[in-house]
């Protein structure tokens, strides 16, 4: 940070050592010291959303829980209150990468952190920990292994200025992604008894909220809740059919020049998609927790250092990464809940700028979903409350109603407005075709073929197309051949349907599932007309969608062509720099900054300090070389 912000933070503190720590000060904060903070250390002009809100309720010593979108700013809640009161903020992450990432972002805007995570030395982290003794330092990142495994104890001798828990939902066994380490962190109020405590996620329900609260056994907290709307996300599903690969190539071909993750379930899978995007001209990397460590580590961070991969990952992949023009996230085979398909969905498009979330769905997914339900080692209550999340996201996905507001009504805001983007608000409504009487027929044929059989041979039976002599002996069923007034894809769509109602479901082994009736009641009701599936009209063609292919080479839509020119030549001058400093572009400057300089065309420092992105910092180190490249490019 510069000098005199130096100054003015050093002045900040003082004034607040006047007040013990963790004590509540009566009159509301000056926010102005923060906003000068946020504007010559961050180069931003102003907060976002209900920033201002928690740093006011974090710098005055309150307890804070904080629910912000992905992309909504999280990091700088706790990182100002965190440096403007006195003594070390303390931040606890659960990925080292996702620590690496902040604390290099960090250092490139002159703030002093450092973090004591299992990759660093010993003697490394004790000259952290003399340097944070002595007040040269900003910011601790710890991973909450290293706090259960002793450092804790000497972290107590250093005087808090606040202590942040990021990815919250992490210690609640009703959210989505439980992590057992962060039980550990009900013993950051034994050490610190007087640190104000900040817990901040992206997704918790209801149940997770009030879980998060009582697992950190947070005092009296302030709880801040943001929409979870992201309006620059343009969001759609569709059920898979025909060839997983083809319909992956053909939605990412137009999307070559931008940076994109495709999640799939299982590691094989991950694989062989990279290979087959690889050979079908679409650069791609792969990566899961089956990879050497260092070919993870070396694809993570070409992904982060290029422009235009495609990452084809697991879920292993993401959380640490807070790359901010990530221009699509595809789920080639669904996530687990709605809180997970947001999170993932929500690493696109964290600069503000238009990206997209496009999920393939298909009864295989919701089978997979039930089965890291059962097999999990959790207590049932929690199973149950998995296997409803599952359902729920089906239901979503294959819903008709606005994605967005969709996820918002989930997230518990009310009678949010429809989006107007989404495959839904801009699908006519579609006209649907009941086909209850061939549900029907379906269920009664599985019946008849006792129930272990699989959906292929299911169908062969209805289409009356014995193959060999196991299909020949069921031949003898009266459900043989009623079917073939549909052919072998519609009838595929009627099974996927009758597995997400729930009327069948597949059992078996993962590879060659069969077929049966988990309840009987329900398929009675289908039976007795007392429940209706449909299709829609016309089920045998696919669903064709306007898909909004967003300029491959930037998203900048709203640049003249005179200012496309200068930030091209700013992209390609930081795409050099980064490479000279084997750092992230973005960690630079993000696009949105380059196309702000852009259209300012700004032609000395002080006016490179009105672009929002630009530090003090920034502009000694780049300022020179900005100017120098607008000049000659105009
Ligand atoms: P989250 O952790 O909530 O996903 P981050 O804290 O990483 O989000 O912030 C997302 C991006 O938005 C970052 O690039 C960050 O620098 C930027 N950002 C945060 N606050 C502001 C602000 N007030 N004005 C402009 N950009 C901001
Ligand atoms: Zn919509």
């Amino acid at each position: 940070m510069s000098e005199n912000m130096a100054e003015l933070v050093h002045n900040q503190k003082e004034k607040q050592t006047a007040l013990p720590i963790g004590q509540a000060a009566k009159s509301a904060p000056d926010l102005s010291v923060a906003r000068t903070f946020l504007k010559q250390t961050y180069g931003y002009n102003s907060f976002r959303g209900l920033q201002e809100d928690i740093i006011a309720d974090a710098l005055c010593g309150k307890d804070v829980l904080a629910i912000l979108p992905t992309g909504g700013g999280k990091s700088l809640c706790y990182q100002i209150p965190a440096i403007l009161r006195a003594g070390v903020g303390l931040v606890v992450s659960p990925l080292i990468a996702l620590m690496a990432d902040q604390v290099d972002a960090l250092k490139a805007v002159g703030i002093r952190a450092e973090r004591l995570d299992s990759s660093i030395s010993y003697d490394a982290k004790r000259e952290a920990l003399k340097a944070a003794a002595n007040g040269k330092i900003d910011l601790l990142y710890v991973s909450p292994e290293a706090l259960a495994t002793g450092l804790g104890n000497a972290l107590a001798t250093l005087p808090l200025s606040l202590i942040a828990i990021d990815e919250a939902h992490c210690v609640s066994q009703w959210g989505h992604d439980f992590r057992p380490d962060y039980r550990t962190l009900n013993r950051l109020k034994v050490l610190f008894p007087n640190v104000p405590r900040m817990a901040v996620t992206a997704t918790a329900d209801g149940r997770t909220q009030k879980d998060i609260l009582a697992q950190l056994d947070l005092k009296a907290p302030a709880i801040h809740i943001a929409s979870f709307d992201r309006p620059n996300l343009t969001l759609s599903a569709e059920a898979k059919s025909g060839n997983k690969i083809d319909r992956l190539v053909s939605l990412l071909k137009p999307r070559i020049g931008q940076s994109g993750i495709v999640y799939a379930a299982t590691r094989k899978g991950v694989e062989s998609l990279a290979e087959a995007l690889t050979r079908n001209g679409i650069p791609a990397l792969a990566y899961h927790a089956g990879l050497p460590a260092e070919t993870r580590a070396e694809n993570q961070h070409r992904f982060l250092l290029e422009d235009g991969l495609t990452m084809c990952a697991t879920i292993a992949f993401g959380m640490g990464v807070d790359k901010p023009d990530v221009r699509y996230v595809i789920h080639a085979d669904s996530p687990k809940s709605i809180e997970a398909y947001w999170q993932e969905v929500g690493r696109a498009g964290r600069d503000g700028e238009p990206a997209e979330g496009i999920a393939l769905y298909g009864p295989s997914d919701l089978r997979r979903a039930f089965m890291w339900a059962r097999d999990g080692d959790a207590d049932d209550v929690i199973k149950q409350t998995q296997v409803t999340k599952a359902r729920q996201l089906f239901a979503f996905l294959k819903g008709s109603d606005c994605r967005r507001a969709a996820i918002r009504s989930y997230f518990g805001e009310i009678d949010p407005d429809p989006c107007g983007e989404c495959d839904n608000c801009t699908s006519n409504p579609s006209e649907t075709f009941d086909v209850t009487r061939y549900a029907q027929m379906a269920v009664s044929a599985v019946l008849r073929c006792g129930q272990k059989i699989g959906r292929t041979r299911v169908v062969i039976h209805l289409l009356g197309q014995a193959k060999d002599d196991f299909d020949r002996d069921l031949s003898r069923h009266s459900t043989y051949g009623i079917g073939t007034d549909l052919g072998k894809n519609v009838w595929s769509m009627i099974f996927d349907e009758l597995l997400f109602e729930n009327i069948l479901a597949e059992g078996g082994e993962p590879t060659r599932p069969y077929l049966y009736v988990p309840d009987h009641s329900a398929a009675k009701r289908l039976f007795n007309n007392e429940y209706t599936i449909s299709l829609n009209s016309d089920p045998t063609a696919r669903r064709t969608r306007k898909s909004r292919t967003t300029s491959a080479k930037v998203a900048f839509s709203d640049l003249s062509e005179c200012d496309q020119l200068i930030f091209e030549a700013l992209r390609d001058w930081r795409a050099e720099t980064a490479r000279q400093i084997g750092k992230p572009p973005y960690v630079i400057f993000h696009d949105r900054t380059l196309a702000a300089l852009a259209q300012a065309c700004p032609s000395n420092p002080d006016d490179l300090r009105q672009i929002s992105g630009i530090g003090d910092k920034k502009v000694k180190r780049y300022g020179a070389a900005v100017l120098d490249i607008i000049k000659h490019t105009d």
